[in-house]
């Protein structure tokens, strides 16, 4: 278990596009382990590859319906709307008011590189669209309605450096 350094809002590297993962080297198993520790140590529900500095196309999420592990995520299908509060692990102490769809059909690759298909509805689907426009270079800071604000976290522990 490694907990990796989360990247911060500004640093140039959450606005690069990743590159597909060819094969899921021992290296990669390694990766999505730390990264499912670094978000559950951070309190989050996902995190993606940029946002611990390796720009391929990899996420997790766990929304409260276990550990999620995406390889080259592609959204096939969604509907519907919800409209609510998001954050960011990489945006610290902020939220704001994002429009997702209620619904979203994904196609992906698992640790074993099997195809999967995983659907979400609410939150899940939320975390799915967040996670993979961080693929993209994207944050959801870009989509927010009505600008950010302030939240407080239970465990506030003040981790500057
Ligand atoms: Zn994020």
């Amino acid at each position: 278990m490694a907990i990796r350094e989360i990247r911060m809002e500004g640093d140039p590297i959450l606005a690069k596009k990743c590159r597909k993962i060819e094969e899921v080297t021992p290296r990669i198993r390694e990766l999505a382990q730390d990264m499912l520790d670094t978000m559950y140590e951070a309190g989050g529900v996902g995190l993606a590859g940029p946002q611990v500095g390796v720009l391929r196309r990899i996420a997790v999420i766990d929304v409260g319906e276990g550990p999620y592990v995406f390889i080259n995520p592609v959204i096939v299908e969604k509907s519907g709307e919800q409209v609510g509060d998001e954050g960011c692990l990489s945006v610290p102490g902020k939220a704001g008011t994002v429009r997702r769809p209620e619904y979203v059909k994904t196609e992906a690759f698992d640790l074993d590189m099997k195809p999967v298909t995983v659907e979400g509805h609410g939150l899940f689907a939320r975390a799915m669209c967040h996670e993979f426009d961080h693929l993209d270079g994207h944050l959801y800071i870009e989509k927010v309605e009505g600008g950010l604000h302030n939240v407080t976290y239970d465990n506030e522990e003040e981790e500057e450096d």
